[in-house]
């Protein structure tokens, strides 16, 4: 904790007298922002002048959320996903989500910049938070070798490589995989995966079909726990001959958490992420009636899977919790119509993510306050590039701050959300932690639900 005593000059805004929850711990405080930054954080009633004072008495002060998987208007399965850029920053913003970072997913024979270049077009004059890209890299060649340091040099310091869908043209093979991560290495650079195998895939796919079966249900059969678990390690260990940062996206299963344990234990810096449906929700929803509503890939598994993710959150074996937002409609999910192969895959996330973590993870007793923070701000910030500027209650920080009053519940219900998904998988569960107070930069962008922002607003964060 930093209390500083700065009383010489006016702030703009204090929060007074909040819980300020950060990584290093909880305590009773104002925090003094003037303009974007916040200048100064105080003992409690310690007489500070501002413009502009904000009473905090009985609520969390944390940092804004940082989600770094989220999907807008990404065209996939033959449509595209139903928020763009302004719907979904601004459910971002009710969720007390203050940064994203999207994807830049290279198409074939695309120069990488053009890529960024693109999809920053679509983002810049509709983005009401602060977002980043990660660069996704589909096509490999010497070509696209040599464009990587000009895409870190632009601000870009992730790249994501998909080990599986081959049929959408996105699948980097293992000699590419390794080339990638021996790139990032030299870069610095960290070199994210979605881990799963195509070929175990395949073949229980195969097998599923031969029973004439369609349903939902085999979306999960489909893609056991070891076709992740297998991509994890083999991930891992083309990545460690390169001493490359590799980065784990959504991993859902005991199996990949034991295997991310094994190398961190080795002293091998591997850094993972869950979400929080892989947290909450177990294959079951696959057999309800509207079961392919909840088809995401990988796929939600058992219970076990869950309790040992959330054991992961805490030892730190797990140290990122994001969304995967990738929303649809219900009329876009029945595009399946009844073959699992056909689902639209993706859930709607980004508003919920922090109250999920809040009810289920905190107010459970699963983590603490400081997992908390640090699962949602400080680790993706510190790990993605954007720390102290992002993720944290510093001196110099930004001013993105959120206030919760921990004792105010909310019922899930897709009409009450913001996201253009018109189906919630969380609906009817009382959550709290939806925050009363959103506020980028200094500037309150959400309060009580209703979001204040400005399209366009967000800017485009340059990553080390
Ligand atoms: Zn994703």
């Amino acid at each position: 904790m930093s209390v500083s005593r700065a009383e010489n000059f006016k702030m703009d805004v204090l929060i007074e007298n909040g819980m300020i929850l950060d990584e290093a711990g909880a305590f009773e405080g104002s925090i003094g922002i003037v303009g974007e930054r916040i200048v100064g954080i105080f003992s409690p009633e310690s007489g500070i002048e501002a413009r502009e004072k904000i009473d905090a008495s009985g609520k969390l002060v944390l940092p804004g959320v940082i989600d770094v998987h989220v999907h807008m208007q990404l065209p996939v399965s033959g449509t595209t996903s139903a928020d763009d850029f302004a719907s979904g920053s601004a459910a971002a913003a009710v969720g007390g989500v203050t940064t994203m970072i999207d994807f830049a997913t290279q198409k074939k024979g695309e120069s990488l910049l053009d890529t960024i270049e693109k999809r920053k077009a679509q983002a810049d004059p509709k983005v009401a938070i602060d977002y980043s890209l990660h660069c996704a890299i589909t096509d490999w060649s010497i070509k696209t070798r040599r464009e990587m340091s000009k895409v870190v040099k632009g601000g870009i310091s992730s790249f994501k490589l998909f080990m599986a869908y081959e049929d959408r043209g996105w699948m980097t093979d293992d000699g590419a995989l390794f080339e990638v991560f021996q790139e990032s290495a030299l870069l610095d650079a960290v070199a994210g995966v979605h881990a799963e195998n195509p070929r175990i895939i395949k073949a229980f796919t195969q097998k599923a079909l031969s029973t004439g079966r369609r349903g939902a249900s085999l979306h999960g059969l489909s893609r056991p726990n070891f076709s992740e678990s297998e991509a994890v390690q083999r991930a891992i260990y083309l990545a460690s001959l390169s001493d490359a940062r590799v980065y784990i996206f959504h991993m859902t299963t005991r199996e990949a958490c034991q295997i991310v344990e094994e190398w961190r234990s080795q002293g091998y810096p591997v850094a993972a992420e869950t979400c929080p449906q892989f947290l909450v929700l177990t294959a079951d929803v696959y057999k309800r009636r509207n079961g392919h509503l909840f088809a995401t890939c990988p796929p939600v598994r058992t219970e076990d899977d869950c309790a040992y993710l959330w054991g992961g959150l805490e030892k730190g074996v797990v140290q990122v919790v994001s969304t995967d937002h990738c929303s649809f409609t219900r009329k876009q999910k029945d595009r399946w119509k009844g073959d699992f192969r056909k689902i639209p895959c993706g859930l709607p996330g980004v508003e919920t993510l922090l109250p999920l973590l809040f009810t289920e993870g905190l107010m459970t007793g699963r983590i603490t306050s400081t997992t908390l923070v640090e699962t949602l701000c400080s680790n993706p910030a510190k790990i993605f590039g954007l720390y102290p500027q992002k993720g944290a209650i510093q001196i110099g920080s930004d001013a993105d701050l959120i206030i919760i009053d921990p004792g105010r519940e909310t019922k899930v219900s897709a009409r009450n959300l913001h996201m253009k998904s018109d189906y919630s998988p969380y609906e009817g569960t009382a959550l709290r932690g939806f925050p009363e107070i959103t506020m980028l930069r200094g500037k309150v962008i959400q309060r009580d639900g209703e979001f204040l922002g400005k399209k366009g607003d967000g800017k485009f964060l340059k990553r080390d």
